[in-house]
């Protein structure tokens, strides 16, 4: 299975695809983490996505895109993955049907986690005091929504168009959602 997970910050995308990925033994690819474990070696990619992170703003397309092309290029992805966090703009779904067209694979389902803004401030500002995330104050916690609205909201609606979208309520106990997640995977446990 090939799929991709997206989600407004603060929507629990990454603990769902970690249990997506557990249950359905998939190779999990979050290019957030991919960027956090940049910064935290302080590689020259980190020292350059460290910038646009800390301000709320995506890294570059160009920068990501390569990044990604990159990592599907591993033999651990052929029999599947999970990618989380990717594509978030129109250019990054164009470079996704790109590689994924060079390997004549298709994509199964893009999973979209919901979640209302409210909500997910409050989660966010909690999680900035549990974690110390440079990227959890208010300021730029709204900003990454904003860009959320703004562009991923459309990267989604292009898969809508494709007919493999499954929304997923993600508001409600960790458990309780990866219940619905699976679920609307048609995974029985
Ligand atoms: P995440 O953990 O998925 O919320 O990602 C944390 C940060 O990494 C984002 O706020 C962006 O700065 C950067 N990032 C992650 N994925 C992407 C992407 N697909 N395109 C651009 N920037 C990204």
């Amino acid at each position: 299975m090939r799929m991709l997970i997206i989600g407004p910050p603060g929507s629990g995308k990454g603990t769902q695809a970690a249990r997506i990925s557990d249950r359905l033994g998939l190779v999990a690819i979050s290019t957030g983490d991919i960027f956090r474990d940049n910064v935290r070696r302080e590689t020259p990619l980190g020292v350059e996505a460290k910038k646009y992170m800390d301000a709320g703003d995506f890294v570059p397309d160009s920068v990501t895109n390569s990044m990604v092309r990159d990592r599907l290029a591993a033999d651990d992805v052929r029999e599947g993955f999970l990618l989380d966090g990717y594509p978030r703009t129109a250019a990054q779904v164009t470079e996704l049907d790109d590689i994924l067209r060079e390997n004549a694979l298709t994509l199964d389902v893009v999973l979209q986690l919901t979640a209302d803004d409210d909500e997910l401030v409050q989660r966010l500002l909690n999680r900035a005091v549990q974690d110390g995330r440079s990227d959890d104050n208010e300021k730029v916690i709204r900003h990454r929504l904003g860009l959320y609205h703004d562009q991923t909201e459309a990267v989604v609606s292009q898969y809508d168009e494709r007919r493999i979208v499954t929304k997923v309520d993600g508001i409600g106990p960790i458990d309780e959602v990866t219940e619905r997640v699976m679920a609307a995977l048609k995974v029985t446990s």
